[in-house]
C-alpha cells in the first residue's frame, strides 16, 4: 500500500518568484525611456525587488531607479 504525501508538500510556502527562476518564464528584460533596463535574474535588490521579480510582478509603485519613470515607460527586449 503506497501513502502519497504530495499534498503535503504541495503546501510548501515559497515565495511566487520562485517558480519563474525556475522555469525560466516571464523572465524578459525591459528597458525604460533612459537606457535603464531592468533584468528579471537580477531584479532591484536597493528598491526591495528581489531577483527573480519578473516584471510583470513588480510593485506597482516600483518606477525606474534612474530616472523615476512609471512601468508604462518600459519597452520589453527581444
Ligand atoms: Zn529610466
Amino acid at each position: 500500500m503506497t501513502v502519497s504525501r504530495i499534498s503535503e508538500t504541495k503546501k510548501a510556502d515559497k515565495p511566487n518568484n520562485y517558480f519563474l527562476i525556475l522555469k525560466g518564464a516571464k523572465m524578459d528584460k525591459y528597458e525604460c525611456i533612459c537606457g535603464y533596463v531592468y533584468d528579471p535574474a537580477k531584479g532591484d535588490v536597493d528598491n526591495g525587488v528581489n531577483p527573480g521579480t519578473a516584471f510583470a510582478d513588480l510593485p506597482a509603485d516600483w518606477v525606474c531607479p534612474l530616472c523615476g519613470a512609471t512601468q508604462d515607460n518600459f519597452k520589453k527586449l527581444d
